[in-house]
Order: structure tokens, then C-alpha cells, then sequence
């Protein structure tokens, strides 16, 4: 069984889907700069356990008129070392009876595996065949010449170049679709974008891994070990919980809770998260 939540948003249709779980990492990775001190007061106040967190990975589907757009489409589910926590995403798609030749748009956030790899199959054959795949330039030309040896990032590269016929590479702040744009939220990678749906004046936020525990709210220059340029991703961090008290969005979040859904709203010189389910 496959974690799904449904929603309506103005006039949108949105279900995220449950890719997995990355399971039981130690903690301290998830909030590099705390201290130690502050980190054992910070997880005491909000009954956080010490000695590891799961990093859930949630997948939007938004369903308006005659498009099916999905923020990320996840693992394959061969990474090595997460087979069994990750790549639900298509048994998820089939449980609400969405076909792969359904989809017309995939927004590729960032190269991480848990985002992108099954944007095609291990030959290189894309995964959702009538889907324009949406990525920033930069973003793209910074995996595919990747000369990184590691077993993912030499399918990242391949897959990368397979979506190529269907890629619409654009800058990284774009108006991508009406009323979708981009955000140019830099850090965790060095092109890495967030994701903004409007209707009916409504913001449906998705700021993918500009962070990843509703903690980094109260402290926004705690970040993640695995974050690629730690200055720039904690100015993402103030820049999209700036834009989500200011618009009152509703925030997805691609690795809190799931269904990582909730909003921030601003607490003095910090933001609190509220969860909306
Ligand atoms: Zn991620």
C-alpha cells in the first residue's frame, strides 16, 4: 500500500505520492550548524529523537484541465542500498489510476537520485513517453557533465541524456505554464529550483530541498550535510520562508512528514511550521 494524500487547491487537482522512505539517518547530518548543545535542546523541545530521522520523499501530482504535471517523479528503486525504501511512485500512480502516457509535464528539480532517476529506465527510455520533462539549464549541464564515477550518478548521466527528445531546458526563475513558474533557490545543488503553482490567488508552494525537516524553520542555517554550497542554500532557505509567510502559501515539502503538506508563518525573526493535515 502506497501512502497517498488528495487535495483541491483553487482549481487543481493535487495528490502526492509516497516514493518511500529513506530510513534511519543520523541525525546531526539533517542540522549541520548547530552545535551540539543547541541541537539536544532543539530536538528535546519538539520530542525528536536523537539517534536518527527518516527522510520520507513525497511526490506532487497536479491534475488542472488537460495536464498532468509532476513535481519530481523519484527513484527508480535501484539505487543501491534503498531498493526496498524508495520507487513507489508508479504502484502509487496505479492505485489512483493514472497511466505513465498520462502525464504531459515532469518538473526536474535538481539531480539528486531520489528526484530524478526514474525520469527514463536503465536503457535510457523515458519513463512518462508523452511528458515534456522541465529542467533547469544549468542544472542539466552540470549532472550530464558530471564525470562522477558513483554507480548513480553514471545513470543520472545516462538517463539525463535519454529524456533529451522531450527536455525543455529553461532558466531557473521561468514562468514555465500558466500559472506555474520557477524559483531559482540555489544551494542544496547549484541550480536547484522550487516550484510555484497559482489559481484562484491561491500559492501552492513546493520548495523541494531547499529543506528538509520543519525544524530548519525556527533555525534556517541548519542544513543538510548533503547540501552542495551551505551559504547560498540557508539565503534559499530565508528566501522561500520569506515567500511562504508573505503569500501565505501552502507548502509541500517534498522530505517532511508526508504528506508534508502545512504553512509557515513568520515568528519574530523565525518561522513556525503548522501542519496542514
Ligand atoms: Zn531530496
Amino acid at each position: 500500500m502506497v501512502d497517498i494524500y488528495t487535495f483541491t487547491h483553487g482549481t487543481l487537482k493535487c495528490t502526492v505520492i509516497n516514493d518511500g522512505n529513506i530510513m534511519n539517518r543520523p541525525t546531526s547530518i539533517f542540522f549541520e550548524g548547530a552545535s551540539p548543545d543547541e541541537l539536544v535542546v532543539a530536538l528535546a523541545e519538539h520530542d525528536l529523537p536523537d539517534d536518527g530521522l527518516n527522510l520520507p520523499t513525497n511526490i506532487m501530482l497536479v491534475e488542472r484541465d488537460d495536464q498532468k504535471i509532476l513535481v519530481d517523479c523519484g527513484s527508480d528503486g535501484e539505487v543501491a542500498g534503498y531498493e526496498a525504501e524508495l520507487g513507489f511512485l508508479f504502484a502509487g500512480l496505479d492505485e489512483i489510476g493514472v497511466s505513465v502516457d498520462e502525464i504531459t509535464h515532469v518538473i526536474l528539480t535538481h539531480g539528486h537520485f531520489d528526484h530524478v532517476l526514474a525520469c527514463a529506465d536503465d536503457d535510457g527510455t523515458p519513463k512518462f513517453p508523452n511528458a515534456t520533462y522541465i529542467m533547469a539549464k544549468d542544472e542539466w549541464h552540470y549532472w550530464v557533465e558530471n564525470r562522477s564515477q558513483a554507480p548513480h550518478n553514471i545513470a543520472m548521466r545516462m538517463k539525463l541524456q535519454g529524456i533529451k527528445d522531450q527536455l525543455q531546458l529553461v532558466d531557473p526563475d521561468a514562468d514555465i505554464l500558466d500559472g506555474v513558474r520557477l524559483m531559482a533557490t540555489p544551494g542544496h545543488t547549484l541550480h536547484h529550483i522550487a516550484v510555484i503553482f497559482e489559481s484562484n490567488g491561491e500559492i501552492l508552494l513546493c520548495p523541494i530541498d531547499v529543506m528538509d525537516h520543519p525544524l530548519q524553520g525556527q533555525h534556517p542555517t541548519w542544513g543538510a550535510n548533503w547540501d552542495l554550497d551551505r551559504e547560498q542554500s540557508i539565503a534559499s532557505r530565508y528566501k522561500i520562508l520569506q515567500h511562504a509567510a508573505d503569500t501565505n502559501a501552502l507548502v509541500h515539502a517534498f522530505h517532511f512528514p508526508f504528506p508534508g503538506l502545512g504553512r509557515f508563518t513568520k515568528d519574530g525573526a523565525i518561522w513556525q511550521w503548522t501542519s496542514a493535515t
